[in-house]
């Protein structure tokens, strides 16, 4: 990079999110770390300054568009044009389809796509202003079909779609859009799905490893590497795709 550039983590107060904000802190980005609540991105926010980088706590819902629109605009005045966008944040609200609520579909709607949508509807100006940008969105495995994950399977997969779009419209400003579907990566996520399924979160990891070739599960540094690399100026050329990050083959 010539100059820092601003990129842009939601959910980025812990797990996942949090741990691609500190990895793209250390590749040189200045970082906004987003999530619910401004005080709750404080630890990473730390992290990031305590080894040397720059980083801005922001609060926003990214589902609400007055707010990813302030959010944005704020971002901009004080780090700079954000020509990088990790969409990140995501919740779970599992139930099998006859349980599953009206509320529990849209909120997991919410989040996942219409947070993606306007997270990415905002920053896009500044990226094709400045005629360069990389834009990364949280997929998973349970976008080929997860019981119980009626509403998260189908936002995930929805995901790719709007992925592969991005790819096509903005690809002409310089800007890659792709998406990183995780495996079972070791986080409150999954620590929550281990307690609803009454199973202590050790003995879910060591279920899950077993399934798994590489024979572990998946830490939140495993999605921050490939992150890492598809942010990259030289990944210009990787655009559109679904990368599996899952610890053996998915499709
Ligand atoms: P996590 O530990 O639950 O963290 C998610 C973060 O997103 C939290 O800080 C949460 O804030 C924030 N968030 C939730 N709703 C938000 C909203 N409306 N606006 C802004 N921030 C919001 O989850 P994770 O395991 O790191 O997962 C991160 C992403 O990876 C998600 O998209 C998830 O679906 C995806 N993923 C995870 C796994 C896995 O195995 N862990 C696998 C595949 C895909 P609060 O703490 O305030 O709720």
């Amino acid at each position: 990079m010539t100059e820092p550039r601003t990129a842009i983590v939601t959910g980025a107060a812990r797990g996942i999110g949090a741990a691609v904000a500190q990895r793209l802190a250390s590749d040189g980005f200045q970082i906004a770390v987003v999530d619910l609540d401004e005080s709750s991105c404080a630890a990473t926010v730390d992290a990031i300054t305590s080894a040397g980088g720059t980083a801005l706590a922001v609060g926003a819902d990214v589902s609400n568009e007055e707010q990813v629109k302030a959010a944005i605009e704020r971002i901009a005045a004080e780090l700079g044009a954000p020509t990088v966008l990790v969409n990140n944040a995501g919740i779970l609200r599992d139930n099998l389809l006859f349980k599953m609520t009206v509320e529990d579909w849209d909120l997991v709607m919410g989040v996942h796509l219409r947070g993606s949508f306007l997270m990415t509807k905002y920053a896009q100006k500044y990226m094709t202003e400045a005629g360069y940008g990389r834009i990364v969105n949280l997929s998973s495995t349970s976008a080929l079909g997860n019981r119980g994950q009626a509403n998260y399977s189908a936002a995930k997969a929805g995901l790719q779609g709007f992925t592969k779009t991005l790819a096509i419209e903005l690809g002409k400003f310089g800007i890659t859009a792709n998406a990183i579907a995780p495996g079972f990566i070791q986080t409150d996520m999954t620590a929550a799905t281990a307690e609803r399924m009454k199973v202590p979160f050790d003995d879910f990891i060591k279920f899950s490893a077993d399934q798994i070739p590489v024979q572990r599960v998946g830490q939140p540094e495993d999605i921050a590497h490939t992150a890492s690399f598809l942010v990259s100026e030289g990944a210009g050329f990787v655009s559109g795709q679904v990368i599996y990050v899952a610890g053996g083959p998915k499709d």
